[in-house]
């Protein structure tokens, strides 16, 4: 489970996450929606510790995902510290961010290498991901021979192979042509069938009615509702919510 507890962040004077509370099950899926600059991004970026909180924790199954406790106190890591203590969480980001001179197979290795995996035992990983998302004919291909749609699906993929205890998704189809979106939320969509825990950022809102467990909704760097999809998208208690749904559905 993540617990993310009291997070504030400022940029200046600009705060951009507000005393944030969530805490999330294992084995579900929430969806944060919200206004562009509302903090969703930021609010990922700060489970993974790609941003450090100015208030507040974050803790995935008890650990502490860029600290250390001791005690009552939270000690940060140096930087090759929180890079081991990321592998329980993967992130896909809008842009699909594959090393472009690394061959697909290459791209899902390489991870599991750096933290000490065998290579035999790495592959064989990277060949079951390659299955599981329908491209294992594509092992041996380079980022750039890839459509848009595949790509992205390689990016989840590389997410899985250090076999995360959450991932998270940062509006994953939003720089897809359209007809290649579907392909991408197929593959989100059987993760969240699976049992792995998901928190999503994304405006595919009929995706989010479907596989959400819980929506989010996010103004202005907090929470302002929080509740399953039937009711924020039926009959969201705060008006607000229920305006920027009305423009983006
Ligand atoms: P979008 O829907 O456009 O992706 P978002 O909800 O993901 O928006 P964030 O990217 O989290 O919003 O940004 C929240 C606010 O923080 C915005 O006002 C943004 O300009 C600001 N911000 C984000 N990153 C930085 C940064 N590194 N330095 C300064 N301000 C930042
Ligand atoms: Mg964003």
């Amino acid at each position: 489970a993540v617990s993310i507890h009291g997070v504030s962040k400022s940029y200046g004077q600009l705060k951009v996450l507000d005393d944030v509370t969530l805490d999330i099950a294992a084995g579900s899926v929430t969806v944060i929606l919200g206004q562009s600059g509302s903090g969703k991004s930021t609010l990922l970026r700060t489970i993974n510790h790609l941003e450090r909180v100015d208030e507040g924790f974050i803790s995935i199954d008890g650990h502490f995902i860029g600290y250390r406790r001791n005690g009552a106190t939270l000690y940060e890591l140096k930087e090759r510290d929180v890079l081991a203590s990321r592998v329980d969480v993967g992130m896909v980001f809008q842009s699909f961010n594959l090393f472009p001179h690394l061959t697909v197979l290459q791209n899902l290795i390489e991870a599991p290498l750096s933290h000490g995996v065998a290579k035999a035992e790495a592959v064989s990983l990277a060949r079951d991901l390659l299955a599981r998302i329908g491209l294992s004919d594509k092992a041996a291909a380079y980022p750039r021979q890839l459509s848009g749609g595949q790509q992205q699906r390689i990016a989840i993929a590389r997410a899985l192979a250090l076999k995360p205890k959450v991932l998270l998704f940062d509006e994953p189809t939003s720089a897809l042509d359209p007809e290649l979106v579907g392909e991408v939320l197929d593959v989100i969509r059987e993760l969240a069938r699976s049992g792995t825990t998901l928190i999503v950022v994304t405006h595919e809102i009929g995706f989010a009615r479907e596989v959400a467990d819980r929506v989010v909704f996010m103004e202005a760097g907090r929470i302002v509702e929080v509740g399953p999809p039937d009711k924020i998208f039926g009959h969201a208690d705060q008006a607000r919510v229920r305006e920027f749904l009305a423009k983006v559905l």
